[in-house]
């Protein structure tokens, strides 16, 4: 129950179709025409082609085209050949099937061209249900929002996250309930999102330990992909504050694996913001642990990530310990919102804790 006080907020709803269920991804054609789309671009990651390639049998002579070329981050000069690809085809609908990465790749081209997305996700990112969207040129990764590169149709079908591997799956899942708990202590929180947050938190809690004991445990992959869209609600409704701020620029400037990133900081940007957010920690612990809460929220997210054995410190990352000083500097370049007050030298401590796999502070 929320208090009297906290009843003042704005609320804008997500505008994407969403259809969500095993074996959803055979309504793709039906879908494309609801959309009145008649020549369409597939975009996806090298890792993925063949569902790309699939993607255009099904499509038939609706399909005008596979880039495979997806990458993390979305690096301009990707972003640049994507648009030239999409041109070249004269394609009226982008398809991004795949992970955050494609998705990533639609929305770079939409924000140029205009066209509408329809998203087929296959990992836990929830970018696709987001009107954020990122580009990244000389080691610097900058982040939009634009309500025209939302996908109009995003096609849930937790079956093509099967192939996930476990350890991909985890920390895939931990990116979405970074979303969940960032969107708890947002400066622009509302009861809509906060209730999704939570719902999100509750469900990837009890999906990702039961897909990393059995990847092939269908209702958990439901699950877990339920959370994964509740993630990318929660992100998309509100401003992200420290830890999406610290993951971009970890990401952009050391180009380290998005989703591990986001598995390693999570409980320590937690931890840091826990006495200035109590309300908010109470919630992402409740919902971590429904049968009372012993421990910290950052505790119980690193236990969940220790117990699936997800990476813990950004040293088996590929990080050096002489970028943690710069990696403070850059998250400080520009002020943002954050419950509690930044200052390099807890930036620092923080970073430094993440970079040896510590537990979080208390
Ligand atoms: P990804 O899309 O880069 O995929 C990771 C790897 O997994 C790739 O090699 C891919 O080919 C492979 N893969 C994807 N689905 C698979 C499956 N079902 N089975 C087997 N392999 C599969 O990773 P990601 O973490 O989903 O996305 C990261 C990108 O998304 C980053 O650039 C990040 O910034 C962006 N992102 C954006 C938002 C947003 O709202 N704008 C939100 C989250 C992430």
């Amino acid at each position: 129950m929320i208090r009297d006080e906290e009843l003042s907020f704005i609320f804008e709803s997500s505008p994407s179709r969403v259809v969500f269920g095993a074996g959803s991804l055979a309504r793709t054609p039906e879908e494309i025409d609801r959309l009145g789309a008649k020549r369409v671009l597939i975009l996806t990651t090298p890792g993925r082609k063949t569902l790309g390639d699939e993607m255009a049998t099904r499509l038939g002579t609706k399909a005008a085209g596979v880039f495979a070329h997806a990458m993390m981050h979305v690096p301009v000069e990707t972003a640049e050949a994507g648009r030239r690809e999409t041109a070249l085809a004269a394609a009226d609908l982008l398809v991004a099937i795949g992970g955050g990465s494609a998705v990533g790749l639609a929305k770079a081209i939409a924000a140029e061209t205009g066209l509408p997305i329809l998203a087929v996700p296959t990992t836990y990112s929830g970018s696709e249900i987001t009107s954020t969207w990122g580009l990244t040129e000389h080691g610097i990764k900058k982040t939009m929002r634009d309500a025209r590169v939302q996908p109009k149709t995003v096609l849930y079908d937790p079956l093509l996250t099967l192939s996930l591997p476990a350890k991909l799956s985890a920390t895939s899942g931990m990116n979405a309930m970074a979303h969940c708990v960032e969107a708890l202590y947002a400066q622009d929180a509302n009861p809509i999102s906060s209730l999704v947050a939570e719902e999100g938190i509750r469900s990837l809690a009890k999906a990702l330990p039961a897909i990393v004991r059995d990847a092939s445990d269908l209702g958990a992959r439901s699950l877990a992909l339920y959370g994964a869209w509740l993630g990318g609600i929660s992100l998309g409704a509100t401003t992200t504050a420290l830890h999406h701020k610290l993951c971009h620029v970890l990401g952009g400037a050391f180009n380290l694996p998005h989703s591990d990133t986001h598995t390693v900081l999570l409980p320590h940007v937690t931890a840091y913001n826990a006495l200035a957010a109590p309300q908010a920690m109470m919630r992402v612990g409740l919902a971590l642990s429904p049968n009372g809460v012993a421990q910290s929220a950052a505790r119980l997210l690193y236990e969940l990530e220790a117990g699936m054995k997800t990476p813990l410190s950004l040293e088996s990352l590929g990080m050096k310990r002489d970028g943690i000083e710069r990696a403070a500097e850059l998250a400080m370049e520009r002020p943002f919102y954050n419950p509690s007050a930044l200052s390099k030298e807890g930036l620092c401590a923080l970073l430094e804790d993440a970079f040896e796999g510590r537990p979080p502070r208390a």
